[in-house]
C-alpha cells in the first residue's frame, strides 16, 4: 500500500523522503522488520522504540514512523514525524487493513469490573440470536467457534485490526471487545470504529499505572470521548461516575439502572444461588446468572442489544438461557447439594465482592439449616505481595472456614507466600483457618468439611487451567478438581 494512502487522516508534524513508498508490513518490533516494513517507534515504559530505529533501518525498513526525527537520516528511507506515534499507528493500521471495524458492528466494554462478563454475555447472546460473532477478551479471543489465545486485555492496534479482518472473513457481523483503561492510554484502540461503548462501573484499581483516581477516570472516559456520532454510549446510571463518562462524547447517550431513571430499567425480584429473577422494561425474566452485580451486567447487555436493533422479546428469551462466563461465579454442585463456586477473584476487592454476594444469597434450607461458607484461596508468586495478608483477612472475616493454599507460586517458595497470608489472619480467626499447600488437597479438604447445602468458594483461578510452579504450567482446573472431589464424596 502507498504510504500516502496509509497516512490518510493522520496529522503529521514533518516528513523526509518519498511519500510514494510502498509498505507491505507494519510492526513496532524491530526484530520483525524486513524490506517493505513501516516501523513504528513507540516510547514504552521500559524501552524507547526510537533507540531501535538504526536496527530497523539496517534490516531494510522502508518507512519509520516516529515522534523524534533522528539527526542523520538515510535518503532511501522515509521518515514520518507525528506527535503521538501509538495513536498515529492506530490510524495507519486501520488504513492498512482496510478499516475492518467499519464493516462490522464493534462494541467495546470498559469499567473496573464486569468487562469480561459483559463482553462474553453479549457474544453468547448474539450467537443465540443467530449471528456469527467475534470476542476479544482476557479469557479468550474467539472467532465464531474458533478459540485463539489472548495476550492482553485489549490487543495492540495492529493485532486488533488483523483479528478483525479474520473475523470478517469468518463471516462475523458483530464483535464484542473488552477495553481496558491501559488500552485507552496506550492508544491501542485508536483508529477503531465502534458502533457502541458500554460502561460498567469504576472503583479504585490500577492506581499503580494511572497514578491518581482522576487519571483513571479520565482514561476510561477517553474511550467514550473517541466514539463517533453514529455510536451509542451506554452508561451505568447507578454508578457515581456513570454520567461523567458521557460528558464529552458525540455518541448517542443512553443509560441503564436498577435504582434511578435510565433508558433501560431493571428490578430484582429475587436473587438466589440458583439464579436471578428480574423485570426488565416491565417484562419478567429468569436468568441463570447469580448476584446483584450480574443484574447490572444483564441490563447493560440487554440495553446494548436493543441499541444494536434487536427485538426486545427475542433478546430476553435468548438471554434467559445464557450461562455465566467461564470461571466467573461458575457453579459445580454435588449430588448431595453442596454448592461449589469457582471464581476468578484474585484481588482483595474482587474476593470481598464475591464473598459478600455469597453471604447475601445464603438462606436457611428446607430443614432450617443455615449454609456455611468454606473458602479455598491462595495468592500468586512473583506478584504484588502486599495483597497476601489482606486477602487472607477478607477470606477469614467473611467465611466460616478457610483453607489457604497455593495459586501459581511461580518462582517463589509456596510456604513463604502462605506465611505472608497467615500474617493477615487474626488470632480469633486462626481457629477456623487451615493451610494446605497442595491446591488439590486443599479443595478435597474443603469438600470433606462440607455438609449438604454448604457453599465452597474456590477463588483465584477461575477459567485458568494450570498451576504455574517454577515456570512450568501444570494442568490444573479448579472446576475439574471440584467435580472429582464431589464424585468421591
Ligand atoms: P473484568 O473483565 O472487568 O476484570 P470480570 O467480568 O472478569 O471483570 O469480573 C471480575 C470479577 O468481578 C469477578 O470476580 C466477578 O465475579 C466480578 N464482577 C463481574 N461483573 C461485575 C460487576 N458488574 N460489578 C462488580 N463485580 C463484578
Amino acid at each position: 500500500m502507498l504510504l500516502s494512502d496509509l497516512l490518510y487522516k493522520v496529522p503529521l508534524l514533518a516528513t523526509a523522503g518519498s511519500m510514494n513508498a510502498e509498505v507491505t508490513h507494519l510492526t513496532m518490533d524491530s526484530r520483525n522488520v524486513a524490506p517493505g516494513t513501516l516501523f513504528v517507534a513507540v516510547r514504552g515504559t521500559v524501552v524507547d522504540g526510537h533507540s531501535f530505529i538504526p536496527k530497523a533501518i539496517a534490516q531494510g525498513a522502508t518507512v519509520i514512523l516516529c515522534e523524534e526525527m533522528p539527526a542523520e537520516a538515510p535518503a532511501d528511507v522515509t521518515f514520518v514525524q507525528v506527535a503521538n506515534a501509538p495513536r498515529a499507528m492506530g490510524f495507519v493500521a486501520a488504513n492498512f487493513y482496510g478499516n475492518p471495524s467499519k464493516k462490522i458492528k464493534l462494541v467495546g466494554v470498559t469499567g473496573t469490573n464486569g468487562k469480561t462478563s459483559v463482553a462474553t454475555l453479549l457474544f453468547r447472546l448474539f450467537r443465540g440470536l443467530g449471528y456469527r460473532c467475534g470476542l476479544l477478551s482476557t479469557v479468550q479471543n474467539q472467532i465464531d467457534d474458533t478459540v485463539l489465545p489472548a495476550t492482553h486485555t485489549t490487543p495492540d492496534a495492529i493485532s486488533a485490526n488483523e483479528l478483525l479482518v479474520k473475523m470478517r472473513q469468518a463471516g462475523c457481523t458483530h464483535v464484542f471487545m473488552e477495553v481496558s483503561s491501559h488500552a485507552v492510554v496506550q492508544e491501542r484502540i485508536a483508529g477503531l470504529h465502534f458502533a457502541g461503548g458500554i460502561f460498567t462501573n469504576i472503583t479504585h484499581d490500577h492506581l499503580d499505572f494511572h497514578g491518581t483516581f482522576d487519571n483513571y477516570i479520565k482514561a476510561k472516559k477517553g474511550f467514550f470521548d473517541q466514539l463517533p456520532r453514529s455510536a451509542f454510549a451506554l452508561t451505568n446510571a447507578d454508578d457515581k461516575r456513570g454520567a461523567v463518562m458521557l460528558q464529552n462524547t458525540l455518541a448517542r447517550k443512553e443509560s441503564y439502572s436498577l435504582q434511578t431513571l435510565g433508558t433501560f430499567k431493571g428490578k430484582i425480584l429475587s436473587d438466589g444461588l440458583f439464579g436471578l429473577e428480574m423485570t426488565i422494561d416491565d417484562r419478567q425474566v429468569w436468568f441463570k446468572l447469580i448476584g446483584r452485580f450480574n443484574a447490572y451486567n444483564l441490563l447493560a447487555v440487554y440495553g446494548a442489544a436493543v441499541l444494536l436493533g434487536e427485538d426486545e422479546e427475542e433478546i430476553l428469551t435468548q438471554l434467559s438461557a445464557v450461562t455465566p462466563p467461564s470461571g466467573r461465579f461458575e457453579q459445580v454442585i454435588s449430588a448431595d447439594k453442596v454448592v461449589g463456586i469457582v471464581d476468578y477473584a484474585h484481588t482483595p476487592d474482587a474476593l470481598q465482592n464475591v464473598l459478600e454476594t455469597i453471604q447475601n444469597l445464603r438462606q436457611n434450607n428446607e430443614e432450617g439449616y443455615f449454609p456455611q461458607i468454606i473458602t479455598v484461596v491462595g495468592c500468586g508468586g512473583n506478584r504484588d505481595a502486599a495483597k497476601r495478608p489482606i486477602m487472607a483477612q477478607i477470606a477469614t472475616k467473611l467465611s466460616d472456614r478457610v483453607i489457604l493454599t497455593s495459586d501459581n507460586p511461580r518462582f517463589e517458595d509456596p510456604m513463604t507466600i502462605l506465611e505472608q497470608m497467615q500474617a493477615g489472619v487474626s488470632p480469633v480467626n486462626a481457629r477456623k483457618t487451615r493451610t494446605i499447600e497442595e491446591r488439590r488437597e486443599a479443595i478435597r479438604a474443603a469438600v470433606a468439611l462440607a455438609k449438604p447445602h454448604d457453599i465452597i468458594l474456590v477463588a483465584g483461578k477461575g477459567h485458568e487451567t494450570y498451576q504455574d510452579i517454577q515456570g512450568t504450567k501444570h494442568d490444573f482446573d479448579d472446576r475439574q478438581v471440584l467435580r472429582e472431589a464431589f464424585q468421591n464424596r
